[in-house]
């Protein structure tokens, strides 16, 4: 009978695997956006302009003012695992950069149109290139697949079309362009709290005047009433906390055990008092300047309002966490989202008893420090 014989194994279409493979990293417009961004914060840039269409499905294009792309890189710009960010095994251990792996372009390129016009300080004019599939292709059929030169500013523009043009079961798992489209600004949203000294834009395609809109000047907590509003920017508290730092402990390597649980660390956070009560709680979360979820922190956090605000109310609750790069590992997944680190319990309880601590006494910025 059918069910009795077994089917032929079959190695897959190289085309396949890597859509496959690019969809583990790409799950939607706001994704691919985050990669982007991260792109252009690690190339330096102070202004990053997104402009979107259809919810970034039609068009996503982020244009930044960083060091550009060298002319010569292009023609592997898109291929998997090309990076000028980690270059040896152990540079991944110090790994200061949000890329290293090489893949958010050459997944981009795997399943939507992928251009992009760059231009170093030391190049006399901008280059622009066509990717599809991880290549450098001709803009138009019997065309050559060279970068062609064109006027343009110093910086990177990436323009990403037709998104999932290629699956088209991912393209309609994702109906509503509105709803793609408020995914992209809370993550521009988020960025931009943390970097407050990058002006962040993003608007329609054809429409006049930007949804989002941020100065390359400003302080945190001006970000944030700027982006969140003057509601909670009112009822904001801060803090600083982090471990004490090992004196003289300079011996790192003799004693590994025992300064690993003694492992350094520093949190900045911003977060309401007890008179700010919102339904849903907004939780802003950076490990090394990394937008990261963790449901440990959050549950942490959660505990502590829960003794603080009536039942039902949440905070909003920025929180950088910087940590030694040696104790963290962003390897866990290819999107990177999902981060963890030593002593995570350790460390999450003792920023929920800063915060804690803060709330109780209501008063302003003060420095907590611990000896771990
Ligand atoms: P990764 O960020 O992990 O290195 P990506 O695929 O995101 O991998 O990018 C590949 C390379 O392209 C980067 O290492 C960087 O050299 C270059 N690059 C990408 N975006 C930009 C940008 N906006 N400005 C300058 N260089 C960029
Ligand atoms: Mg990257």
């Amino acid at each position: 009978s059918v069910v009795n014989e077994p089917l032929p194994i079959r190695r897959l279409q190289e085309s396949l695997i890597n859509r496959i493979a690019a969809g583990e990293i790409i799950h939607r417009p706001a994704s691919a956006l985050k990669e982007l961004l991260e792109n252009c914060l690690d190339a330096g840039a102070t202004s990053i302009r997104v402009t979107v269409k259809d919810g970034g499905l039609k068009l996503l294009q982020i244009q930044d003012n960083g060091c550009g792309i060298r002319r010569g890189d292009l023609p592997i710009l898109a291929e998997r695992f090309t990076t000028s960010k980690l270059s040896s095994f152990s540079d991944l251990s110090r790994i200061t950069t949000y890329g290293f792996r090489g893949e958010a372009l050459a997944s981009i390129s795997h399943v939507a149109h992928l251009s992009v016009v760059t231009k170093t300080k030391t190049e006399s004019c901008a280059w622009k290139a066509h990717y599809l599939d991880g290549n450098l292709v001709a803009p138009k059929p019997g065309q050559t697949p060279d970068p062609k030169p064109c006027a343009g500013n110093d910086g990177t523009t990436i323009i990403i079309e037709d998104l999932f043009y290629n699956t088209p079961t991912r393209l309609s798992a994702l109906r509503s362009a509105s709803e793609e489209y408020s995914r992209i600004l809370d993550v521009i949203t988020k960025y931009a709290v943390h970097n407050p000294k990058v002006a962040f834009s993003c608007k329609k395609a054809g429409s006049p005047s930007p949804d989002l809109s941020t100065p390359s000047t400003s302080e945190t907590a001006q970000a944030i009433r700027l982006l969140y509003g003057h509601s909670i920017a009112k009822d904001l508290l801060h803090t600083t906390l982090g471990s004490k730092k090992q004196d003289e402990d300079e011996d790192m390597e003799g004693d590994e055990m025992e300064s690993r649980d003694d492992s350094q660390w520093t949190a900045e956070a911003h977060f309401t008092n007890a008179n700010y009560q919102s339904k849903k709680m907004i939780f802003l979360l950076f490990i090394n300047h990394r937008l990261v979820e963790s449901s440990r922190m959050k549950r942490a956090l959660e505990a502590v309002y829960s003794g603080v605000l009536p039942k039902g109310a949440s905070p909003f609750i920025y929180l950088s966490l910087q940590i030694n790069p040696r104790d963290v590992d962003v390897n866990v997944h290819p999107t990177k989202k999902e981060v963890h680190f030593l002593n995570e319990d350790g460390i999450t309880d003792q920023i929920a008893d800063g915060l804690q601590r803060q709330l109780a006494s209501q008063s302003h910025s003060r420095v907590f420090e611990y000896q771990t």
